[in-house]
């Protein structure tokens, strides 16, 4: 009956959401509480300030007027956050000013973290001026389209961009993407009201596919569970939702799920570039069975007489047992994708949800460095190319370290892209 509570709970949220006269936007009563009675979207822009958001409420709101998101909870790493990112909307979390906000103006500075209220005319001159300049550097940057990912000396290195949705390719295309490093999947479920079909998924990988033209795009696999929950799954409550039951654990539990994905991306590979990822590896047994449900999947479209390509399959190294078993995996795959964001939150055993945390999250540790420099070696070993697409991708004071280490690509949001080909070009 759990499941079906939650059900109910979210049809009660709805009922409620309709009877006030308000859109039923967001998908159950525990996620509309962000919203007080009666609130609707105003329609001037807004920075948009709350206690925390999940990424399904992230996905879920109407972001056309919202210049900003402020949230107590969260960090930079958790999900909303990076959303935001891929959206080009600045986002802070860890602080708390609701009580002395409400409907002020304010003054949110991405770049510095910092949120001022009612500010004095002196203050908005100054941070004007800092908008303008950061349009120049931006129109700068745009002179960079259709030019090289190449260092002085003629190291290339492919550049490609993370994407949660389908209508992320048009920024994607904007900023001159090379490829798609990491299709978040999981949104188009957390978007759907139930379980999406295989036609649904199917023509959205086509769509995506398709506008990329020919180039690469890697499908990860349903990575849902932890902070991305749908109703519809009937997923238990956990304690330590991080380190429980998410992506392959539970597409290999449901089988019937996780090859309807297969199959949709199967489809859809015939009309581009298209390759498939397995996230939260922790062992071998784990890549061997997708292997075998994704052959699975191939061998039932072919008697179905259904078009489909071979795909690259790749892991995404996001676990340290992912790194330590970095050689036998590399026997398994095509290519690697370092997930730095959970590989950061589980080496150096930091909640990435935590902003209290934010002060000993150290980026750059010694830990999560040596983790990529032996992946990399692991890989090369045997011909498997190695990329990240965790958020340390897009940190151009590690872009040398990268190259010199061998990285063969970065993936990261469509904002960073122009930046990041900025820095590789500037390296001798
Ligand atoms: C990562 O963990 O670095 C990653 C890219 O995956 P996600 O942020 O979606 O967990
Ligand atoms: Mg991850």
């Amino acid at each position: 009956m759990k499941p079906r509570a939650e059900d109910v709970n979210d049809i009660t949220g709805r009922l409620i959401s309709i009877l006030n006269n308000r859109e039923p936007d967001v998908r159950s009563q525990e996620e509309t509480e962000i919203f007080e009675e009666g609130d609707r979207m105003p329609d001037e822009s807004v920075i948009l300030m709350a206690d925390d958001l999940t990424p399904s409420e992230t996905v879920w709101l109407d972001k056309s007027g919202i210049l900003a998101f402020v949230t107590h909870r969260g960090s930079v790493h958790s999900h909303a956050a990076i959303l935001a990112r891929s959206m080009n909307i600045p986002a802070i979390t860890g602080i708390d000013i609701r009580e002395e906000w409400d409907g002020k103006m304010a003054v949110v500075d991405g770049y510095t973290g910092e949120v001022t209220i009612d500010p004095d005319s002196e203050y908005l001159e100054k941070m004007t001026a800092k908008m303008r300049a950061d349009g120049k550097k931006q129109e700068l940057l745009r002179e960079l389209k259709g030019k090289e990912t190449v260092t002085k000396g003629g190291k290339k290195i492919h550049l490609y961009t993370n994407i949660s949705s389908v209508k992320d390719v048009d920024s994607v295309l904007e900023n001159d993407g090379e490829g798609i490093g990491l299709l978040r999947s999981e949104f188009l479920y957390l978007e759907s009201e139930g379980f999406p079909t295989e036609q649904q998924l199917f023509l959205a990988y086509k769509t995506v596919a398709e506008k990329m033209n020919g180039k690469k795009v890697i499908v990860r696999t349903l990575d849902i569970g932890a902070d991305k929950q749908a109703d519809y799954l009937g997923l238990e409550k956990e304690d330590n939702p991080a380190m429980g039951y998410r992506a392959v654990r539970i597409c290999l539990n449901r089988p019937e799920m996780f090859k309807t994905q297969l199959r949709a991306i199967l489809r859809a590979s015939v009309y581009g570039n298209i390759s498939v990822m397995f996230p939260m590896i922790i062992s071998v047994q784990e890549v061997r069975e997708c292997k075998r449900i994704l052959a699975e999947a191939k061998k039932e479209l072919a008697a179905e007489g259904i078009a489909c390509k071979d795909v690259e399959t790749g892991v995404m190294i996001e676990t340290p047992a992912a790194v330590w078993i970095s050689e036998e995996l590399a026997r398994e795959v095509d290519f690697f994708s370092i997930g730095t964001n959970d590989l950061t939150q589980y080496t150096l055993a930091i909640d990435r949800q935590n902003a209290k945390l934010d002060h000993i999250r150290d980026t750059h540790h010694p830990a999560i460095l040596r983790s990529i420099q032996m992946v990399v070696e692991n890989g090369h070993k045997s011909g498997v190319w190695v990329g990240i697409c965790g958020e340390l991708a897009a940190d151009t004071s590690l872009t040398k370290m990268f190259l010199d280490m061998g990285i063969d690509e970065l993936s990261v949001s469509p904002s960073f892209l122009l930046p990041v080909r900025d820095a590789v070009r500037r390296l001798e």
